[in-house]
């Protein structure tokens, strides 16, 4: 029984059946609403959401809203930064959405939508970027922008597993490796480990290519840095290659043999798998955006590139994501708290709005999905936007507040 959860009685859960999830037409959703900026885009999002499923289906699908805690009002509540009971929410009714939550500073305390991942072992971070109307944008061409990153969200550099400069652990940990495998590390230096698995890597590839089938998509791009890391990153680059050459065997071409065999024309039944070393990627995906599409990558590449292509069409406030495993899904704005903005109502609540339109998608409520698109299109077109659109557009424009914005999409439906 949850101790401070009120479990809504007019839903019902969502469950799992014969490796499928069952979404009834009033499905549980818990839901955090985060730190700082929080709760300003969180009731801007909600009324979106509640809104968009009520015109989608005239009243026959709703979403029982549960609220559950972790971060700041987890602390006041529970004394705990992340109860079990929230983690046990999420397990138990698989789709759930959060806003940012702060990070507290301090020895041993690791970052709680890390945790989150982990624990739930949600090992696919997955953010669309894609250019939308009216949106500002640093570059001359945002409309090729479209791709889907798929970040592995568990392990790399993002495992936790680091000892401080000169503390027991690390003196230990560098004389052992000098000692027994003659490595010159300073005895001045921190150690962090980098372990990349082949179960995660292909785990991730997989979801990519599922995705990539799905969703009819050109090419996957897996991006690496294994001309320096090679038993990680250059690993992680030839596990792709073997699993989309296993269990996708002659559904993928190559880029060589696109061009030797087809003449860079991909015939209707195959799709392009490549790879790029990360630095290069970064570069490409500003001056070849439209080149790339589909993208899988380890955790800190991942977390670079995304907000990279973010930039280009409108930043971070504008950028959803979400964190799947086999079949949870965490969605969440990829921003953080922003506290200096907390409770001003100023805020771009697009980036938790854009994650809630992934999660209709996930749930397979897509007529939902495409009005709050259609209409965060149209808004934005309209030049009705938050503080930070408003600075990059042309001539004056008043900004709008969160609350302001939220009922602009729901007017704009
Ligand atoms: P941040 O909260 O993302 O804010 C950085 C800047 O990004 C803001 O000052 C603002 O820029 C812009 N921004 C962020 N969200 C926006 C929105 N919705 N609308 C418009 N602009 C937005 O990053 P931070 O200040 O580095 O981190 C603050 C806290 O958030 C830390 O405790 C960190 O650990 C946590 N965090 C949490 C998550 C998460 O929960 N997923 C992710 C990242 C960080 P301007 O000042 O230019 O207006």
């Amino acid at each position: 029984m949850p101790e401070k959860l009120k479990v809504p009685s007019e839903g019902s859960p969502i469950v799992l059946k014969n490796g499928k999830l069952v979404i009834p037409d009033r499905p549980i959703i818990p839901f955090i609403e985060g730190d700082g900026i929080g709760p300003d885009i969180w009731r801007a999002a909600q009324l979106v959401f509640d809104a968009a499923v009520a015109k989608a289906y005239s009243g026959s699908k709703k979403i029982a809203w549960m609220e559950i805690y972790a971060g700041e009002k987890a602390k006041k509540l529970y004394n705990e930064w992340l109860p079990a009971e929230t983690v046990e929410a999420i397990r138990s009714y698989y789709i759930a959405i959060k806003g940012p939550l702060t990070t507290p500073i301090g020895g041993g305390f690791r970052s709680l939508n890390v945790t989150l991942r982990q624990v739930l072992n949600l090992y696919a971070c997955i953010r669309p970027v894609k250019y939308y109307q009216g949106v500002p944008s640093p570059v001359k061409n945002p409309e090729k922008m479209n791709v889907i990153v798929f970040r592995e969200n568990t392990e790399d550099v993002y495992s936790g597993i680091e000892w401080a400069m000169g503390s027991p652990e690390a003196k230990k940990v560098i004389d052992y490796l000098n000692k027994e495998f003659k490595t010159h590390i300073p005895q001045d230096a921190g150690i962090g480990i980098k372990p990349i698995s082949k179960t995660a890597s292909q785990n991730l590839v997989r979801k990519a290519i599922e995705y990539l089938k799905q969703h009819n998509r050109a090419s996957l791009t897996l991006v690496h840095k294994g001309n320096i890391m090679k038993y990680t990153e250059g690993a992680f680059k030839e596990w792709g290659y073997e699993l989309a050459n296993d269990q996708y065997a002659g559904q993928f071409i190559t880029e060589n043999e696109l061009w030797e065999r087809y003449r860079g024309n991909a015939p209707q039944d195959k799709k392009v798998i490549k790879d790029r070393i990360a630095d290069n990627m970064l570069q490409q995906i500003l001056t070849r955006t439209d080149e790339y599409d589909v993208i899988a990558t380890p955790n800190l590449n991942g977390d670079y590139l995304s907000d990279a292509c973010a930039a280009q069409v409108g930043g971070l406030g504008m950028a959803p994501g979400a964190n799947i495993g086999d079949y949870h899904g965490l969605f969440e704005a990829t921003h953080g708290t922003a506290p200096k903005y907390a409770g001003q109502d100023k805020v771009n609540p697009s980036s938790v709005i854009l994650s809630g339109v992934l999660m209709l998608q996930y749930l397979q409520w897509t007529k939902a999905a495409d009005l709050i698109e259609a209409a965060i299109e149209k808004t934005i077109m309209k030049k009705q936007v938050t503080y930070d659109l408003a600075r990059q557009l042309e001539g004056k424009v008043k900004p709008l507040k969160t609350s302001e914005f939220g009922q602009a999409i729901v007017d704009n439906f």
